[in-house]
This record gives structure tokens, sequence and C-alpha cells, in this order.
């Protein structure tokens, strides 16, 4: 059989979109990434507020396609992991597949292909749909009362207004999670009067950040020492940190862990009453575990304050707490979180039959091992629903989905169709999923792997099993598109859609 010349589109030239377009390359596909922005990066690209780090270990962030020896430092600042994506897409050729400034409004299913309307207006034609939207873009702004009355500048967490002035003026950040903890620490180290609301207090991880010397930089650019020093830098992280069974398991383990966060709070914070407002009373590991070096320092700061509670509402000068005390505030800063379940929307997405995406996931969001949807041929994402973004370093868990991903696709060029998970199969995985949710830590409190029905949208099992669920899969998984020139009848037996169990 003639293999078919495939087109592929991807949306977003983030991590995700980066990495997949390597695959593809090494397939020798064709394919066109269309970002709506006018760089590569995807959050790194949108994200730049002071004090912007990667919190997973930067050795472990890279792409396993293009590793990097230059990190400055064990946890690389965010700019620096923007400037190593776009020379990443520099070097590896991405550049001239992607159309930036292009924002896919619509995607509909047509013919076992998928038809694409631009914001622009323009209109492309692919076999297959990549959605490496992220999962972490939306902001989520709360609709606090008197949100609009607010006179000084105000705006979220990843679209930083540098155009606002901040010398000496009042600031104030809603919302401890990672976003807000880096911030404050940032502001708080700079001199900046920093009041910050902290509805509820999260657990954090005090580590180091040290720089990586120049002889390390130049150890780690031999791939065998590299790895002997990742492996170590590995050996010592388990030490510390332990073994991440307790995630998944309830029993002991669980709760030394929240024990030995609990000490170094106390620690960190002698002052009862500071440490009372930051005290979690939530379970360890619940919600994502902040990574910081410095913030309960900061916190201790005479310049930094720390509000227990909630907002109440805005006025034009300030903040009026839940307890009703007024707080003075110049320039405001939503560090609140995104909506993490829009996924690719508000991108309209039809797919076979006419299904919709706000239809399919009416009941709540459904997807097949985090990169398929039911009804959508040929439409594979990166990170999607139950994807283990709350667990496992991007790259590793890319890695794991491209492989089921690429996999479909070469079966899609070599046979000429489009596939789609089944109803029944995913119906199947997300049974599984919500049978395990209870035995780990994610469901044990509110989160943004939580959807708006109390589901935690979520990995519920380790990184190996992520790798064997994705390498392994059954093809009456999927259901088989074909186009209309070519009738199922005649083709079914030329067909030999085998994949391994
Ligand atoms: P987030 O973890 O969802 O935190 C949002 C914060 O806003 C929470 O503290 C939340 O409080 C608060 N909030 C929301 N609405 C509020 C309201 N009406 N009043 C008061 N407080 C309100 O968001 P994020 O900090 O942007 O982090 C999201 C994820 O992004 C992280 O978990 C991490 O995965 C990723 N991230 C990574 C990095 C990195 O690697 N460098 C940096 C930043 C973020 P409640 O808890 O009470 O809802």
């Amino acid at each position: 059989m003639t293999e078919h010349p495939l087109k592929v589109a991807i949306i977003g030239a983030g991590m995700g979109g980066l990495f997949m377009a390597e695959q593809l390359r090494v397939a020798g596909i064709d394919y066109t990434i269309f970002e709506k922005a006018p760089e590569v990066g995807g959050t790194w690209q949108a994200n730049t507020y002071p004090g912007l780090f990667v919190d997973v270990l930067t050795r472990s962030y890279e792409f396993p396609f293009a590793r990097h020896h230059g990190w400055s430092r064990r946890y690389a600042a965010g700019s620096e992991i923007q400037d190593y994506l776009v020379r990443v897409s520099r070097t590896r050729g991405f550049r001239q597949h992607i159309r930036f400034n292009t924002e896919i409004v619509e995607a509909t299913f047509n013919d076992a292909g998928w038809d694409l309307i631009a914001n622009d207006g323009g209109r492309h034609r692919a076999d297959v749909v990549i959605a490496a939207t992220g999962f972490l873009r939306v902001p989520s702004i709360p609709d606090l009362p008197g949100r609009e009355s607010f006179a000084g500048p105000a705006f979220h967490s990843s679209a930083w207004d540098h155009s606002a002035d901040l010398e000496g003026k009042r600031i104030g950040v809603i919302g401890t999670g990672s976003s807000g903890v880096q911030i404050v620490t940032e502001l708080g180290k700079r001199g900046h009067d920093v009041t910050q609301f902290v509805r509820t207090p999260q657990w954090m991880m005090v580590r180091e950040n040290p720089k990586i010397s120049l002889i390390e930089r130049l150890l780690l650019a031999i791939p065998g020492t590299a790895k002997m020093m990742d492996a170590r830098m590995m050996k010592m992280r388990r030490k510390i940190e332990g073994p991440d069974t307790w995630r998944f398991r309830p029993g002991p383990d669980r709760d030394r862990v929240r024990e030995q966060y609990a000490i170094e709070l106390e620690k960190a914070l002698p002052d009862p009453t500071l440490r009372a407002k930051l005290t979690p009373t939530e379970p360890a590991g619940c919600k994502r575990i902040a990574k910081t070096q410095h913030y309960y320092d900061v916190v201790q700061q005479p310049n930094v304050s720390i509000v227990a509670g909630g907002v109440s509402r805005l006025e034009p000068e300030g903040i009026v707490d839940s307890n009703g005390q007024f707080h003075p505030i110049d320039v405001l800063i939503y560090a609140t979180g995104f909506d993490s379940h829009a996924y690719m929307r508000p991108m309209k997405v039809t797919g076979a039959g006419g299904h919709s995406i706000e239809e399919i996931w009416r009941g709540g969001v459904v997807g097949y091992k985090g990169v398929g949807i039911p009804h959508m041929p040929n439409f594979f994402m990166l990170n999607g629903p139950f994807a283990p973004v709350n667990l496992i370093p991007p790259p590793a868990g890319m890695q794991d989905q491209a492989v089921l991903i690429m996999r479909l696709i070469e079966m899609a060029r070599r046979d000429h169709v489009a596939i789609a998970p089944t109803d029944a199969a995913t119906r199947h995985f997300c049974d599984e999923v919500r049978a395990e949710v209870p035995n780990t830590t994610f469901g044990d409190c509110d989160n943004w792997f939580t959807d708006k029905s109390g589901t935690p949208i979520v990995w519920p099992w380790n990184r190996t099993e992520h790798a064997r669920r994705l390498a392994e899969f059954d093809m009456s998984d999927f259901e088989i598109f074909w186009p209309s020139a070519r009738k199922e009848a005649e083709y079914r037996g030329e067909l030999v859609s085998g994949a391994s169990s």
C-alpha cells in the first residue's frame, strides 16, 4: 500500500508542540505549528513575573533530544527556560513550520481529516490535529465584589504588566500557589511593600537552589559523566524526599511526609502567629507542593505582611479581607491560578457525527489516557485530561504520550484512516482512574486538578505505570474512520492495524 502523505497540524508551540514537532520531523511527517503568540515557549513565553523559576530539577526539564549543559542553577529561571525553547526551535529547524500570531479558533472533522479556521480567517486542512495547548494557560481571575472599582494597576501573574511602576507602591498579591509564592518571595527580597492574601495556606518544600559551577557545566557536556551526575542527583533527591509511593497509597509514609513538612515549617517560622497563618490544614501533596528557598525568610521581613483568610471585596484604594479589615493597596496581582480544565478551548472543536467537545464534556471531562477523546478521530492531545501533569516532569510525560500518539499517527499514515478512542474504552479508563483516585493524595482537597463537580482530573498512578499504560494498548480501544473515497468494505482486507498489548 502506498503511504498516505500525512499533514499534521500542531496547535501550540510550547513545550508540547515543540516536542511533537521533533517526533514528526524524525518520522518524516509534514507538520505545521499554529501558535497564537509571536514566539514559541507557551507558558514560559507568557509568564514573565519576577522570581519565576522552574520548580522541577532543570535537568529533568530538558528535551531528551536537545540536552543543555549551560543552566545557571539547579532550578533555572523562567527566562533561561524560554531562551532554551527559542534556541531549540531554531537549531531543530522548527521555526520554518510555525505560523506565529495565528490562533486556530475552529476545528471540524470532515471526511477523515480536519478543517481548521484561524483567527485571521485563514482556512487550513490537516489529516491529524495535535492539541498541544497546555493546561495552565487560561487565567482564572475571581469575580470579587468591587473588582472593577479598583483604581490601580491589576493584572494576573501570567500577564505581568511590566509597565506598572512598583517602586514605593503597596503591592497586594492574592494567592498562595506556586506563582504567588514565587512572586511574593521575589518582590519581598527586592524590598517592596507586599501584602499576600492567603485563603488556603499550602505546604512548601524548602530547597536550596545552588548555582551550577563552570566545572559542573563542563562535566555535564560529557554524555557519560552527565548521566552519572544526573543519577547521583536523583539519588540524592530520593534520599531527601523519600520514595513517591506516599502519594499513591495511604499509610504511615504519608503521615511521615506531613510530619516532615510540619517540622520544616516550625523551624522556618518561629513566630507562632505568623506560623498559624501559614500552617496548612489540608493533607500534604493534595495541592501541588510549592518549592522555595526563601519564602519563609521573606515573609518574616517587615516589608511583607500575610493576611489570613479570603478577600471579601475590592475598593478603589485597596482590599477588604474576610474579617472586614481594609488594606490599602496600589497595585494588585492576581496569582489566582488557571482554568486548568479549559484545555484547547475556547477553540470550537467538532468531531465525527457533529459531536462537539462541549457536548462530549457536558457531563464532565473525559479522555483516554490523556491523549484522546471519543468521536475526535486523529485528534490527539499532549497533556490532555488525566495526563500526569501534577506528577511527572513534562518531557518524561510527553515522551510516554508521544509513543502512543506516534503509533496511531503511523497507522493513520499507513492505512489512510482516522482513529479515535471508543466511548467504551474511554469510559473504562475513566472508571479505572476514579476507582484509584481515593487511594491518592490528589482527591483530598480542592486543587486545580479538580473539576467543578469535585472530580480530580488527574493521573492516579506512578511514572512507571504511565509509561506502561501508554505503551500498551489494544486496538479494540479504537474506532477507525475511513475517508469517503475509500469504502470501509473494500478497505478492511488491507487494514493491518495491529498494536501491541
Ligand atoms: P494555583 O496553584 O491554582 O493557586 C491559586 C491561588 O489563588 C490559591 O492559593 C487560591 O486559593 C488562590 N485564590 C483563587 N481564588 C481566590 C480568591 N477568590 N480569593 C483568595 N484566594 C484565591 O495557581 P498557581 O500558583 O498559578 O499555580 C498553578 C500551577 O502552575 C502550580 O501548581 C504549578 O504546577 C504550576 N506552576 C509552576 C511553576 C514553575 O514550575 N515555576 C510556577 C508557577 C506555577 P485556594 O487554595 O484557597 O483556592
